[in-house]
């Protein structure tokens, strides 16, 4: 078997290891395709703590079910699933014996706490797993189950009503996504993106206006429109997400779903005037993630992709890695 384990050492190499073998409440998936995902660092430079290497990355993996373990009984080999970031709960944390399975205490991240999609097979738990509906194809369903459901959840969570001024900061893997659901969900768009070449690209996604953060005072351009009800924030860019926060209207949120690791900085006078906040958002279960394919499925709302074979994983994860990539990269098996 073919994939890719990734250490800090040997971050280009691929290896063979055993097919593995699916325990009780587990299947078996033979993977078709794998978005690449910039919270892939968190595997790859071993940034997430206490996490043991060696370790395949990936967790927007579209598949079909092979191989069922003991006490599976509500899935059948040969169906075709998903698993994203939420790759099972454990349960009994305080958080799930309140039903709370997305913000679980000891939740189970496919390519973090056990082997991902950068693979030809991968074991996953079965609260992980969400059936894909028949016209999507693999590489459209993969970057759902990551960028697609934290756009889906996190903005029809915000508060947000119809007709309402949304921003989407950042046109890249989850903003291009972020666009088309906040149009799909009747909001007036704006989306803000470096230089002026997104803007086209930000408009035929369903922006009504593009703010070029590089020439203009994007807080100020969101207050011309009345002010953001909601800034969704994709960018992985804690700097960016500090200018935007003058541009909400009152009761605002801004709502931080790019992973950075540098503080955003806001003064307690911007929150207090205007009472506005700032909330992060995590993915979803795996049910979200039904909800999220299945939504695009009847919307229509896709992601923009390029395909890399598993052997050029490597250049795939470099390409997402430089911020230059419009379009999801997504791992063909
Ligand atoms: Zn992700
Ligand atoms: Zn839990």
């Amino acid at each position: 078997m073919l994939c890719r384990s990734v250490n800090r050492e040997e971050s280009s190499k691929s290896s063979s290891v055993k097919i593995p073998k699916p325990g009780a409440g587990q299947v078996r998936i033979k993977v078709q395709a794998c978005g690449v995902c910039h919270s892939d660092v968190l595997t790859k430079e071993g940034q997430w703590p206490g996490i043991q290497f060696p370790r395949v990355p990936g967790h927007e993996v579209a598949g079909i079910i092979d191989e069922l373990g003991a006490s599976v009984s509500a899935w059948k080999v040969g169906e075709r699933v998903g698993v994203g970031w939420h790759g099972g709960q454990d349960g009994t944390c305080p958080s799930c014996r309140r039903g709370d399975f997305r913000n679980c205490r000891n939740l189970k991240i496919p390519g973090i706490g056990y082997d991902g999609g950068y693979g030809q097979y991968m074991v996953a738990p079965i609260e992980a797993l969400a059936p894909i509906p028949e016209t999507l194809s693999d590489t459209e369903a993969a970057p759902l189950l990551c960028a697609g459901i934290t756009t889906f959840n996190a903005l029809r969570h915000s508060g947000a009503l119809p007709g309402e001024l949304v921003a989407v900061q950042g046109v890249g893997g989850l903003g291009h996504l972020g666009i088309q659901f906040a149009n799909k969900f009747g909001y007036k768009v704006a989306a803000i993106g470096r230089g002026a070449e997104s803007g086209t690209l930000a408009k035929n996604l369903g922006a009504s206006a593009y703010i070029n953060s590089e020439a203009t005072n994007a807080a100020q351009a969101l207050q011309e429109l009345g002010g953001a009800q909601v800034i969704l924030a994709t960018a992985p860019s804690s700097k960016a997400m500090s200018a935007l926060i003058d541009g909400l209207q009152p009761n605002g949120k801004l709502i931080v779903i790019g992973v950075a690791f540098d503080p955003i900085e806001v003064t307690p006078v911007q929150l207090i005037s205007g009472s506005r906040s700032i909330q992060g958002w995590a993915a979803g279960t795996a049910a979200d993630s039904e909800d999220t394919l299945r939504f695009a499925e009847l919307t229509g709302v896709r992601p923009m992709i390029e395909t890399y074979p598993l052997e050029k994983a490597a250049e795939a994860y470099a390409r997402m890695l430089s911020g230059n990539a419009t379009f999801r990269g997504v791992l063909t098996m």
